[in-house]
C-alpha cells in the first residue's frame, strides 16, 4: 500500500457518475482534506450528494473519478480484503438509525466491533466497558436497545464506533432520530470527543448541527464550497 499525503481524508479530483441509464452526476470533481484531530460537518439538502460522498469517504463505493488517501493510503491500490480491513479498523461509523443489534446488550454490541480483529475475549469486555463508561452509559452496559433511550443507543454506536480507535469517526445525520434536547447532549459527546483529539466527519442536511463543526462544507448539486468560520473559500 502507498502512503503519500498527512491528512487522514485526502479527496483530489473526486467525481462519481452513477452509469445508469441515464447516467447521473452526483459528485463533480472535487477536492477535500480532512487533517488529524479536526470536526468538519458537511451540510447540504436532499440529493445534494451527501450519500454519495458518505459511500466514497467510508469505502463503501469507488469514486468514477480522483483518488482518495485515507491515513495517505491510495485506496484505488488496494485489494477488496485490504479495503475491508481499512474500513473495519480506520473508520467508526455513526448512522441515524444506530444500526444497533436489538436482542443483544451494549456491551455485547460495541464488543462484537472487534470480532473481526485479533483481540482476546477479555481484552474486549474490558475496552467495551471502558468505552461505554467514556460516552456516559457505565451504568447501562448490560441494557438492549429497547431498553435504552433514543440518546443512550447513539451513544452505544458512538461507543462502537470508537472501541477499535478508529482513524475517524464517519457520523451520517447523527441526531436525525433525537429530539432536540438529546440531539444536543449527542453533538456535545462529539465535541468532547473533538477535543480529546479524535477527527470527525458529519454529514447533516441540518445547519444547526454542522454548525457544531469546526469547519463546515457545503454540498449542492454534487458541487462543495466551503465556508470556514471567519473566511468564504471555495476548494473546488
Ligand atoms: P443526498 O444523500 O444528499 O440526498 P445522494 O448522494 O443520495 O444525495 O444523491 C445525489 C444524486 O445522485 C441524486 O440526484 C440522486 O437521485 C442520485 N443517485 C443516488 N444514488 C444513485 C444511484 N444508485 N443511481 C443513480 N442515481 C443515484
Ligand atoms: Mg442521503
Amino acid at each position: 500500500m502507498q502512503r503519500e499525503d498527512t491528512a487522514v481524508i485526502s479527496l483530489r479530483g473526486i467525481g462519481l457518475t452513477y452509469p445508469g441509464p441515464p447516467p447521473v452526476t452526483a459528485l463533480h470533481p472535487c477536492d477535500l482534506q480532512v487533517g488529524q484531530g479536526e470536526f468538519v460537518t458537511i451540510v447540504g439538502p436532499s440529493g445534494s450528494g451527501k450519500s454519495s460522498l458518505l459511500n466514497i469517504v467510508g469505502l463503501l463505493d469507488t469514486p468514477t473519478r480522483g483518488d482518495y488517501f485515507l491515513d495517505g493510503i491510495d485506496t484505488a491500490t488496494v485489494s477488496d480484503a485490504q479495503r475491508a480491513a481499512l474500513r473495519s479498523e480506520r473508520i467508526g461509523f455513526v448512522f441515524q438509525s444506530f444500526h444497533l443489534l436489538p436482542h443483544r446488550s451494549a456491551q455485547e454490541n460495541v464488543e462484537l466491533a472487534m470480532v473481526y480483529q485479533r483481540v482476546p475475549r477479555a481484552v474486549r469486555r474490558r475496552r467495551a466497558a471502558d468505552v461505554l463508561t467514556r460516552v456516559g452509559l457505565g451504568h447501562r452496559v448490560q441494557g438492549l436497545p429497547t431498553q435504552l433511550s433514543g440518546g443512550e443507543r447513539q451513544r452505544v454506536a458512538i461507543a462502537r464506533a470508537l472501541v477499535a480507535e478508529p482513524s475517524l469517526v464517519l457520523c451520517d445525520e447523527p441526531t436525525g432520530n433525537l429530539d432536540s434536547d438529546t440531539a444536543s447532549s449527542v453533538l456535545d459527546l462529539l465535541d468532547e470527543l473533538h477535543a480529546d483529539g479524535m477527527t470527525i466527519l458529519v454529514i447533516t442536511h441540518d445547519t444547526h448541527v454542522a454548525a457544531r463543526g469546526q469547519r463546515t462544507i457545503t454540498i449542492r448539486d454534487g458541487a462543495l464550497t466551503e465556508t470556514r468560520r471567519s473566511e468564504v473559500s471555495t476548494p473546488c
